[in-house]
């Protein structure tokens, strides 16, 4: 069933998840202590006597595929197959597939990059009229990217600040088009505003974030197909890290090194 050169043998996606997870020696996820056996495929804690496996202790406690298949379709993701195909490819059912890509983007770490210097800030909107307004921004000329997503599709001014306020550093130049939310937004936020007005000067101001708008939905149709408000922001938040970070996605092993720890127990 698996024929890909890509999905390594069982004992060596158990070794892999095993250095990922614990280091170079298992322990206890309780009581931390290396006195641990192990026992088929689980171990026990000699000291505090629980039973835990490699993944107990993390958010994949819950995983029932055979590793093989888990780690192929984390492969699919990673490598952006879409949906469809992915489902030939892992055998999985549809809602199974969209069920784990829907996990894997979940568990991406949230981005805490701050704008700077040169920015280019814009909207779209998503969803038709019950939908959401997506504000994107970018520093220009570098990977960094920051969204904020609203509930409606009504931003106003306070929106826009709001936006600045928490991912713009001051006395950066900002350029928007012309749209009422961006009117004399430096009023509201210290930045060196540039507002294109004239139909004929957006290109030059706006045009990197227009197009970052263009490539997110391309890449929301070809790996989705769709996609529904409620999962806008997962897909949004996996469509930014996959243009900032993507060496973290290189292969399932860089995505579970950023993703997969211990969850602290009580
Ligand atoms: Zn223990």
């Amino acid at each position: 069933m698996y024929q890909f050169n890509q999905i390594p043998s069982k004992a060596q996606i158990q070794k892999q998840i095993r250095r990922i997870v614990f280091g170079k020696e298992v322990y206890c996820p309780v009581c931390k202590t290396r006195r641990v056996y192990k026992t088929q495929e689980r171990y026990r804690c000699r000291k505090c006597r629980i039973r835990f496996s490699l993944l107990s202790h993390t958010w994949l406690s819950n995983m029932k595929l055979p590793l093989q298949q888990f780690w192929l379709v984390l492969w699919c993701w990673t490598i952006q197959i879409p949906v469809k195909q992915g489902v030939k490819m892992t055998k999985l059912s549809e809602l199974t597939v969209r069920h784990w890509y829907e996990e894997f983007r979940s568990h991406i770490p949230e981005n805490e990059d701050i704008l700077e210097q040169f920015v280019q800030l814009d909207e779209a909107y998503f969803g038709g009229r019950k939908g959401r307004a997506l504000f994107l921004g970018k520093q220009v000329g570098s990977r960094k990217l920051a969204y904020q997503i609203l509930s409606h599709t009504n931003p106003n001014r306070e929106h826009t600040w709001k936006f600045l306020h928490e991912y713009v550093a001051p006395d950066t130049v900002l350029n928007t088009d012309g749209a009422a939310i961006y009117k004399e937004i430096n009023q509201w936020w210290p930045v060196y505003h540039n507002r294109d007005i004239h139909k004929k000067f957006e290109f030059t101001h706006t045009s990197e974030i227009e197009g970052m708008f263009g490539v997110l939905r391309t890449f929301i149709r070809r790996m989705y197909h769709h996609v529904t408000v409620a999962k806008l922001p997962s897909v949004v938040r996996e469509f930014c890290f996959r243009f900032s970070h993507a060496e973290m996605l290189d292969s399932p092993y860089e995505y579970l090194l950023i993703t997969l720890r211990l969850v602290p127990t009580r």
